[in-house]
């Protein structure tokens, strides 16, 4: 069955600023380089239908998400923290973000597709249940995760975040729901900071400025991979962010495509024994254009194969 790439014109329109990271340009690379590979013709690909505000309940506080369709600009930007932002169409880019990922859901659940890959922004793993960060607005795989047990009674899902940052607002929505195996590996001491022990569900994996494929390799295997292949899941998601690359500069890890390839065929491995090899990625960070094409295309074609 094939892999679907779900995305949306509207996802380029939240624009916060020619010096912010997360750039509309980013859509643009991942593409060019998807075409560029020749995998473009070996993939569906679907255009997103916007959440609805019932589908963010699933994931967010009633009052965050009425609070943030509230304070969307006519004109001009609204600061919701440091550097988190938003722009009249700042909004339309998120539903599109979240709604990409629901739709994701429904292919794999429905047989209309083996994996998916959510090619959106504004990224999602910062926002926590009743709060935005980090460039982060609704946090779009925990709504896939929810949108899964709501609609699909599932009971076991796995969120892997191989993102640089810790995957904070994805642990906030599930530290008390164990329906949920959550995995973050993430450069510490390092922003969003504040990253406590986890529980029994939550498997935090700090590693340090450096690390390098071998370290982060050895690391997910010792931490994860049995972890994973116990909790036997029904549906594996992928907080996908490639800001861990050598070549980007937003943080201090090391690591190249193969080790996007090797943790991706990992948990293929995994999803091909569990759950018929359903796969939902979506993207997150990975600033470094040409990296980030590059890495987004091993990822994929590891998924397919
Ligand atoms: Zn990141």
């Amino acid at each position: 069955m094939s892999l679907v790439f779900i995305s949306h014109p509207a996802c380029a329109l939240h624009d916060v600023g020619d010096e912010h990271p997360e750039s509309p340009e980013r859509l643009d690379a991942i593409n060019d380089r998807l075409i560029a590979s020749g995998l473009d013709y070996s993939i569906l690909r679907a255009e997103a239908k916007k959440a609805s505000r019932k589908q963010l309940y699933l994931a967010h506080d009633k009052t965050y998400v009425d609070k943030l369709f509230a304070c969307t600009p006519k004109e001009g930007r609204v600061q919701l923290d440091d550097d988190t932002s938003m722009m009249p169409r700042s909004l339309e880019a998120a539903l599109y973000a979240a709604g990409a990922n629901i739709m994701a859901v429904d292919m794999l659940m429905q047989g209309k597709a083996g994996q998916a890959f959510c090619a959106v922004r504004p990224p999602g793993h910062h926002a926590e249940r009743d709060k935005a960060m980090g460039f982060c607005l609704f946090n779009n795989v925990a709504v896939a995760a929810h949108w899964a047990m709501h609609k699909y009674k599932l009971e076991r899902i796995a969120i892997v975040d191989f993102d640089v940052h810790h995957g904070n607002g994805t642990e906030d929505i599930f530290f008390n729901d164990p329906r949920v195996l959550f995995c973050s590996s993430y450069e510490y001491p390092f922003y969003p900071f504040n990253v406590g022990p986890g529980n029994e569900h939550i498997l935090n994996l700090p590693l340090p400025a450096g690390t390098d494929g071998d370290t982060f390799r050895q690391a997910v295997t010792d931490n994860w991979l049995d972890k994973l292949d116990a909790f036997a899941p029904q549906l594996i998601l992928i907080s996908a962010g490639f800001d861990g690359h050598y070549e980007d500069d937003m943080a201090h890890f090391r690591l190249v495509e193969t080790d996007y390839d090797w943790i991706t065929r990992e948990l293929k491995i995994i999803a091909n024994k569990h759950c018929s090899g359903r796969m939902l990625s979506s993207l997150e960070g990975g600033y470094a254009m040409s990296a980030l094409g590059r890495s987004v295309t091993v990822h994929i074609k590891a998924m397919m194969e």
